[in-house]
């Protein structure tokens, strides 16, 4: 594999130029070059992630000239922009499309913070976020906002046109930012070309999510967390495997173009950069001693899925009987690497709330197909013994108040825990939440009540409304408002909570609220 990939980074045209482009001076725009708005990440406590793209014809490769351009930077304590605390000159390139990620640091703790760019002439939109508190500091709340699954043809994005009227510290987007495929009925607009395959493509599909004025307004008013689910490359792909078995050369290059337009649109840190096929995104961030957020990746490592249909890679639904290899012990979700800094970086963590931002489901959730149990294997039940590992090293380390949050199913689900589902006397040992999708279609809900009532750690299961879940967590408590659309195919669409639950600090297990 690392032979293979160095190659790839030699040969891929990804590579880092050692040219340096020419700087063009005095840019002159016909339009405003700030198309995709503006974005702020990973906030810390002295220091962000500001982003933006210059991008003035930006479906359409971005229409920037071949040459690299300053862009201006300010942040200031006040909406006014009267008294400017930090200014600075960031160089966007042609070879990261005219992205620009300034790390700022020297800020002060739990702070708000305003900030805009400017460059030739030409001022953009401005941003909101507020820094972490500081690493011991015994601060009283995190709110926070859990995103995943836009599927831009099937709604419109007015979920965040609502979670940016919250009162939030972050939001966290656990996959699925957008699709390389068309599917589903009643879409309501188009992507227009069919699935992106090189950077070029990639870009444009980014541009075309990110030109959304809702998913503009939540990126401008909270920091980001972010990390990708499939969609992001290819449905269900898995590490170097494609569910089309493509040559793993060429899916690798695919997934370096895929990863790198990712890079480009995110506002993430310049550790987070790809190199060719690779990118660490996983990554830890504290909130003072109340919360430490793990943010994991859980496609570029894992195995490929076991049992696959003929001919296919990806995903399928398997009995016991027919694939025990399932169980094995060597399968892997996170890989050795991540599963090892992750149990490690658990151990290390004194804060009273533990959130885990991972991809999909945690809870097993089988489905009786002809009387026997089905497991479906892109997620975490088709690899069990990798969720025992990391359930297990939970439950032995007494890891403080556990709280699970995941995306991908397109299904709101409230679940209990366990280091064996199989036990109903097996402890609640952690909480899950997965959020609903933005505006994903979700399953049929027939299905998806005889599923929790044929898993009865599932306490809550509804697929049948789009929205996200906005999370306020205090030393005391955790509570999630599963916030749903009236409508994701009207544009002006209201939102209200569909139902919330809270977990007890010291009590692992969501209850629901009394309405
Ligand atoms: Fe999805
Ligand atoms: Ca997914």
């Amino acid at each position: 594999m690392s032979t293979r990939r160095t190659f790839l980074l030699a040969t891929s045209g990804l590579a880092l130029s050692s040219v340096a482009p020419r700087l063009l001076a005095q840019p002159r725009f016909d339009k405003s070059p700030f198309t995709l708005g503006v974005a702020s990440g990973y906030p810390q406590p002295d220091g962000i992630v500001l982003w933006t793209r210059l991008a003035p014809d930006a479906l359409n490769g971005g229409g920037m000239p071949d040459a690299a351009i300053d862009v201006t930077w300010e942040i200031t304590d006040s909406e006014s922009f009267r008294n400017v605390v930090r200014k600075g000159v960031e160089r966007a390139t042609p070879e990261l499309a005219h992205s620009i990620h300034a790390e700022i640091s020297g800020l002060q703790p739990a702070r708000v913070y305003w900030y805009r760019f400017h460059v030739g002439g030409a001022t953009s939109a401005v941003g909101r976020f507020r820094t972490a508190p500081a690493t011991g500091a015994a601060s009283d709340k995190l709110r926070f906002a859990l995103a995943s699954c836009q599927q831009y043809e099937q709604g419109y994005f007015s979920a965040y046109r609502h979670m940016a009227r919250e009162d939030l510290d972050l939001v966290i987007h656990v996959g699925d930012y957008i699709y390389e495929a068309s599917w589903g009925s009643n879409r309501v607009r188009s992507h227009g070309v069919g699935e992106p395959m090189n950077l070029t493509e990639y870009r444009n599909r980014y541009a075309l999510y990110k030109s959304d004025a809702d998913l503009q307004a939540a990126h401008a008013a909270f920091a980001w967390l972010v990390t990708w689910d499939d969609h992001e490359v290819d449905n269900d792909y898995a590490n170097d495997r494609s569910q089309d078995l493509d040559p793993p050369d060429e899916f690798l290059r695919r997934r370096a173009a895929a990863y790198q337009a990712y890079y480009e649109h995110m506002p993430l840190p310049a550790w987070a950069r790809p190199r060719g096929p690779d990118a660490r995104i996983y990554t830890q961030a504290g909130f003072g001693q109340l919360a430490r957020v793990f943010v994991l990746d859980d496609r570029q490592y894992r195995s490929h899925q076991v049992c696959p249909r003929p001919g296919r890679g990806g995903s399928t639904v398997v009995k016991d009987a027919d694939c025990p290899e399932r169980r094995s012990p060597d399968l892997t979700l996170l890989g050795a690497e991540q599963e090892r800094w992750l149990h490690d970086a658990l151990d290390k963590s004194t804060a009273r709330w533990n959130i885990i931002a991972q991809q999909t489901l945690m809870a097993k959730q089988t489905r009786i197909t002809g009387g026997e149990q089905g497991y479906w294997t892109d997620g975490w039940d088709g690899y069990p013994q990798a969720r025992e590992r990391l359930l297990g090293h939970i439950a032995a380390r007494k890891v403080s108040n556990p709280i699970v949050l995941g995306g991908d199913v397109h299904n709101a689900i409230v679940a209990d825990l366990k280091v064996d589902f199989d036990d109903t006397k097996s402890p609640v040992i952690a909480t899950e939440f997965v959020g609903t999708s933005i505006t994903s279609q979700g399953p049929n809900q027939k299905i998806t009540e005889a599923a929790r009532q044929n898993n009865p750690h599932l306490k809550f299961s509804n697929g049948t409304q789009r929205g996200y879940t906005a999370f306020d967590v205090t030393p005391a408590q955790c509570n999630a408002r599963i916030r749903t659309l009236s409508r994701v195919t009207d544009p002006q669409a209201t939102v209200s909570t569909l139902a919330s639950f809270t977990v007890a600090h010291g009590k692992a297990g969501a209850q629901p609220d009394s309405a």
